[in-house]
């Protein structure tokens, strides 16, 4: 199946679709509800309605201008498109998150999205899906990054809020606005632990709570009252609780938390290794699971992990990204 690697996104001329175009186009998969997958007012968008439903939250939409058409397509679903078969499977990423399988013309590519391979803390876990042609990201895609898995992630981050508490301090996770903070709010509330929630994350808590993930006990975040709670907000936030004066430590959750410059970088006290994206070891077992003839390396560490990859005797490359995509342009 023909490829085209664009600087908004992935093509597949073929049958005229788009894999996360941040650029309004005639049709796209989006593969999961981060900001730099769903984006754009397209013509057409298809993907899980988990997916659907943050894609509709961040759309802004200029005067006069109507709503993309949404087509839902959910876990183990298939659907056609232009002559091909396009079958959803989960990627353990944030809630919704999906993988895309295409078969065509005989061929099967699956691309990943963002991806790890173990279960998230909440959402689904993937399903490698075996394929002639595997499109994946490669975030932590060097032998440093191990990351821990659910429990051991959540068994930290709780210790350290009963710690933080029991010593009079307020313990301040910092997380990403979509997935990682819902995550670290939803843990700590199972555990009985009171949590304040900044609203750049507790706006999204809805939607996992209409997808079966409990938050028992949430507040909304309020400067004047943290004595006794665990504190959940986003990076910016927390520079402006740092400078509160207050006793508040810092547990720092994040793939990035693997390397010991994080502590630096990030001035928090406890750095827990975990993410929604895979770490080294699960990207080649996620590969080895797929069995691809042939690999394209498409985010993070590419020219590095597809070399490893070829070391270990696979067919891969880091495919450059074109900066403008020629094949609209002549349609022009
Ligand atoms: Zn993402």
């Amino acid at each position: 199946m023909q490829v085209e690697y664009c600087a908004s996104g992935i093509f597949l001329p073929e049958i005229e679709l788009w894999l996360d175009n941040t650029e309004p186009c005639g049709a796209t998969w989006i593969s999961h509800g981060h900001s730099d997958h769903a984006r754009g007012c397209h013509g057409l968008v298809i993907g899980t309605s988990a997916t659907l439903r943050i894609y509709r939250m961040r759309l802004w939409l200029p005067e006069n201008e109507k709503e993309p058409e949404m087509r839902p397509l959910e876990f183990g679903e298939t659907t056609e498109w232009h002559g091909a078969a396009l079958t959803a499977y989960p990627a353990s990423h944030i809630l919704g998150a999906a993988q895309l399988l295409i078969e065509f013309r005989g061929e099967r590519l699956v691309y990943t999205g963002d991806i790890k391979l173990r279960p998230p803390l909440r959402g689904e876990q993937t399903e490698p899906v075996p394929c002639d042609r595997l499109i994946i990201e490669s975030t932590f895609g060097l032998p440093v990054y191990r990351l821990l898995d659910r429990d051991e992630a959540a068994a930290q981050i709780v210790s350290f809020a009963r710690n933080c508490l029991e010593e009079g301090a307020t313990p301040a996770f910092v997380g990403y606005a979509l997935g990682r903070g819902q995550e670290i709010v939803s843990v700590l509330c199972d555990a009985g632990i009171t949590t304040a929630v900044h609203g750049a994350i507790a706006k999204f808590i809805p939607i996992y709570q209409e997808h079966g993930y409990g938050f028992p006990g949430w507040e909304p975040y309020e400067a004047r009252s943290t004595a006794g709670k665990a504190l959940v907000v986003v990076p910016s936030h927390g520079n402006s609780l740092e400078a509160s004066g207050k006793n508040v430590r810092f547990a720092y959750v994040s793939g990035w938390a693997a390397l010991d410059n994080a502590r630096s970088r990030s001035g928090a006290e406890r750095l827990i290794p975990y993410s929604d994206h895979a770490d080294f070891a699960e990207l080649l077992s996620l590969v080895e699971q797929c069995r691809p003839k042939r690999i394209d390396v498409v985010h993070g560490y590419t020219v590095p992990f597809a070399r490893i990859l070829q070391a270990r005797g696979w067919d891969a490359a880091a495919p450059q990204r074109a900066s403008a995509h020629t094949s609209i342009e002549a349609e022009g």
